[in-house]
């Protein structure tokens, strides 16, 4: 042990053991060691911190969250929370962590929708995961209502307690399936944000991704494709007149998404790009 890693139980307050965490973190090459410090010990705390209230189950709390971070598990994963949207959305080991690439369908969503989110849509979100892009868009729009389906039933669970967190569970509903199987009616805005990544390409990404985000909800088959096939192939008769359909797609697959939807009969209407200034939200509609 070095001089800068004083034993935990000297920590007698919430900035000793605050500097602690983030001269541990800092020393196993984390850059944003002083921020995640500040927010490990809110979360111990209970985002309450308060001097003097330190305890000793704080301690070993704070020290155990470090410990995981430092074995390489992605800072939200730890909190157990991340935000989207300014939003909190809790995870778990069966949703995808939400990524602000996805804010790009929201922000194109609403744009779309204009003076329309003020009226009583119906809104699908296909592959719901936390349920973060349903549980956004019905915030942002105060008469809709909205449906997310998800193969894992512990996802569900997930969105679900989301929902409620952030005020929308009495016009949310959360359904285990697969896609849109025995699902009826038609909806004004249909959403996903699909597992998109070729099946081979998942060894090789990023080990944030690779080992802690859920491999279902990023391998999309063969070319990453799969889930653009389906909704190809089904999203016809579940969208309503007028309706929009909005998805998210990987790097380089525009092209290929366009031509998919359009050999199901959708027409292209318009791609955003996120802050990265790549292609991300593919806009469809029927006529
Ligand atoms: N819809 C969720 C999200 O955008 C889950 C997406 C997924 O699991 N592929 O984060």
């Amino acid at each position: 042990m070095t001089a800068s890693s004083t034993s935990p139980d000297a920590a007698s307050s919430s900035s000793e053991a605050r500097r602690h965490a983030a001269r541990r973190l800092l020393q196993a090459g984390i850059d944003n060691a002083a921020l995640e410090a500040r927010w490990l010990v809110e979360h111990v705390t209970g985002a309450s911190e308060t001097p003097g209230c330190w305890t000793p189950g704080m301690t070993a709390a704070l020290e155990e969250a470090v410990d995981r971070r430092l074995a390489g598990e992605p800072f939200w994963r730890i909190l157990g929370e991340r935000e989207f949207w300014g939003l909190p959305f809790r995870l778990s080991p069966a949703t995808l962590e939400p990524r602000p690439d996805s804010e790009t369908l929201i922000a194109t969503a609403l744009e779309l929708l204009g003076a329309r989110r003020q009226d009583p849509l119906r809104i699908l979100d296909l592959g719901t995961g936390t349920g973060c892009l349903l549980v956004t868009l019905l915030s942002e729009c105060p008469a809709a209502t909205g449906i997310g389906i998800d193969l894992l039933g512990e996802a569900c669970e997930t969105a679900r307690t989301n929902a409620a967190l952030n005020g929308v569970a009495g016009r949310a509903l959360f359904r285990q399936g697969s896609w849109t199987d025995g699902l009826d009616g038609r909806f004004d805005l249909i959403v996903s944000n699909p597992p998109y990544i070729p099946s081979a390409d998942i060894a090789t990404l990023d080990a944030v991704v690779r080992d802690h985000d859920p491999l279902l909800a990023l391998d999309g088959g063969r070319d990453g494709l799969d889930p653009y096939r389906i909704f190809a192939g089904t999203l016809r008769g579940r969208l309503a007149d007028g309706g929009h359909v909005l998805l998210e797609i990987g790097a380089g697959q525009e092209e290929d998404v366009k031509a998919i939807m359009r050999e199901g009969g959708f027409i292209w209407l318009e791609s955003r790009c996120d802050l990265g200034g790549h292609p991300r939200a593919l806009i469809f509609a029927l006529h």
